[in-house]
């Protein structure tokens, strides 16, 4: 019998969607489940983004396109960019991926060879661990505990990058945390990693244009434009658009790291497709009313989720100020019992949730930090407050 590759033994299912996948079953099965577990974004793209795909498919070539990406596509990018503070780049720094996981995919392949150290700050998104492990590269995790708001210090990353990694990954605003970094914090990582210039630097950013309280999007380059010949920035219509499913994902890095990355295109993806392509511009350059809406509604239900978990007794939860996630400490029910149910762990708490209250939300372990929880809160409203009080409830039960 022939053996499977050795990376795919280091593949793992995600555990968001093992969580997400029971909670489907328990709501096939008749159980009135409020998923808290998935990030998604829970909303439609506008009509001109639709309008855009019918139009393309009116017209459509039905050949391959460009690795690198359409140029109305790169153009498009190129001007959101510039709004969000991003200046002097062009075409050749651009290049598309299917979503920016497929991106990370790529930039990993792009710039870590078997055996290379990559560091990234725990809580981190499941996937940067499972892509580091799929291209056998080595991670250095940076722990990054509730009590510092789960963000990363200088010194910290310095001691991380004296090791010389190969490749820093880092997340704003981040998921799972819902987390993000100031001006004057960026800045000051920033004076970090102009003293490492041996390290690549992916700022995995998709959640740019979600950001609460006035605190705006900072980039390392808007504190230190030399940082430009090493930082990629990678972004994506996910999140911001409502579009997760149309699968587009874009950087703007230096131009070697944007042509490696249209090469390995040009080998495995080829182009996104025509219609995809079109809806994606059209989301891009078109009226940003749906995106600022769905930001306002997001920072509104933040402060819901962030009340109703600190009114609980021992949960402590750092005040998320941008995507949609909250990450409560939950290990005050470690020890504990629900309905003669041992709860030790995380995992253990969150199948105890979903089991006796109907609640998905995702165990903390999957993000490397197991005293916590995360919380997606995109639901509608109507059931998010139902949500939250059966959490109350679940711990108000405990002994
Ligand atoms: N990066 C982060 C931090 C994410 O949370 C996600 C999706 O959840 C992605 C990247 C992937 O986004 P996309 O849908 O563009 O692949």
């Amino acid at each position: 019998m022939p053996q499977l590759a050795q990376r795919v033994g280091r593949a793992k299912p995600s555990a968001i969607m093992v969580i997400a996948e029971k909670a489907k079953q328990l709501k096939a099965a008749g159980r009135d489940i409020i998923s808290f577990s998935i990030g998604v974004p829970n909303f439609l793209p506008g009509e001109h983004v639709y309008a855009a795909a019918r139009e393309s498919l009116s017209h459509d070539s039905g050949q391959y396109g460009s690795n690198r990406g359409a140029e109305a596509l790169l153009d498009a990018f190129l001007k959101h960019i510039e709004a969000l503070g991003f200046s002097g780049y062009t075409r050749m720094n651009l290049s598309i991926g299917i979503g920016a996981k497929q991106v990370l995919y790529n930039l990993a392949e792009a710039l870590l060879d078997e055996g290379d150290e990559i560091c990234f700050a725990a809580p981190y998104w499941t996937t940067y661990r499972d892509i580091a492990d799929i291209v056998g590269a080595k991670t250095n995790v940076m722990h990054c505990g509730p009590e510092r708001n789960y963000k990363l210090t200088p010194s910290q990353l310095d001691a991380a990058l004296a090791r010389k990694p190969k490749v820093f990954l880092f997340n704003n605003p981040s998921n799972p945390t819902g987390m993000v970094y100031t001006g004057e914090e960026i800045a000051a990582l920033a004076e970090v990693l102009v003293k490492h210039p041996d390290t690549w630097v992916i700022t995995d950013d998709i959640y740019n244009s979600m950001v609460f309280d006035g605190l705006g999007y900072h980039n390392f380059v808007f504190a230190k434009p030399e940082l430009r010949e090493r930082v990629i920035f990678v972004d994506s219509v996910s999140k911001t658009y409502g579009m997760p499913g149309w699968r587009v994902g874009l950087i703007a890095g230096p131009e070697v790291v944007a042509k490696a990355i249209t090469t390995l295109n040009s080998n495995h993806i080829t182009s996104l497709p025509e219609v995809i392509t079109a809806a994606a511009v059209a989301a891009l350059s078109g009226p940003q009313d749906i995106p600022k809406a769905k930001c306002a509604e997001f920072a509104g239900k933040r402060d819901t989720v962030v009340a109703a978990l600190n009114a609980i007794p021992g949960v402590v939860c750092p005040r998320p100020q941008g995507a949609f996630y909250a990450f409560p400490d939950i290990s005050v029910a470690f020890g504990k019992s629900h309905n003669g149910t041992k709860i030790d762990s995380d995992v253990e708490f969150c199948a105890a949730l979903l089991e006796a209250k109907g609640v998905a939300c995702v165990p903390g372990s999957a993000f490397g930090e197991p005293r916590a929880l995360r919380i997606s809160y995109t639901c509608p409203s109507a059931q998010l407050e139902p949500g939250l009080q059966r959490i109350q409830q679940f711990f108000a039960e405990l002994v």
